[in-house]
């Protein structure tokens, strides 16, 4: 059994190495690149998304902090510019940019009468057009990569507590090594531009690349 045991050591001490040198391969890269490359579309503007940002922006000082962040109106200004970019070539996101453009015009309607059905409504507009730009256009929100392979890694880390007798050290290091994968391929996605709202878009509003909060 202890031999086992050592075995499965090795190969955890391995992948946890890997994890490590492949993370700040990425990062070393994401400095060197960052310089140079603003990201796929992250400064996209035009008339329509000028309009729209406006008025996202006009709620934001009539608002009171919890209903902006209740309707997640920083979500729905990061689709806007994502739909803008997109759509010259794609049609599905050309009607997109309508159908957010009748979400902001009624957000004070909305806001002010609690009626559960439109609110449902408004959410499920969001929740559609966030869908089409991860499935069509292959972005990824925030944190995604480390989301999914945290979940793997507990289920790989029973599996191999199970193997080493003592589940309840396994589950950490499944999860650890996870996290490591997950972060890194979460900085991949951030340095090819697909992250549809990274935090520093979502704390300023604006300045999409600053970059300054991954360091
Ligand atoms: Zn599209």
């Amino acid at each position: 059994m202890s031999e086992v045991y050592l075995i499965i050591s090795i190969f955890v001490a391995t992948f946890l190495v890997l994890g490590i040198v492949v993370i700040l391969r990425v990062r070393k890269r994401n400095e060197q690149v960052k310089s140079e490359k603003p990201g796929y579309n992250a400064d996209f503007k035009n008339d329509w998304y000028d309009g729209v940002s406006k008025q996202i922006n006009g709620l934001k000082t009539a608002l009171i902090a919890k209903d902006y962040k209740k309707f997640r109106l920083n979500l729905l200004l990061c689709l806007a510019q994502r739909v803008a970019g997109s759509s010259s070539e794609c049609g599905q996101c050309m009607l997109f940019q309508q159908d957010i453009t009748a979400l902001v015009r009624d957000m004070g309607n909305l806001i002010q009468v609690d009626d559960r059905k439109e609110r449902k409504a408004y959410f499920k507009s969001i929740n559609k057009i966030l869908g089409h730009l991860q499935k069509s256009h292959k972005l990824v929100t925030e944190g995604y990569y480390v989301g999914i392979c945290m979940a793997l890694g507990s289920g790989i880390g029973v599996a191999l507590g199970s193997v080493m007798d003592s589940i309840g050290s396994g589950v950490p290091i499944g999860v650890g090594i996870g996290v490591a994968i997950g972060a890194a391929l979460d900085a991949k996605a951030k340095r090819d531009g697909r992250v549809i709202c990274t935090r520093e878009t979502t704390a300023s509003g604006s300045v999409p690349g600053a970059g300054h909060l991954l360091r």
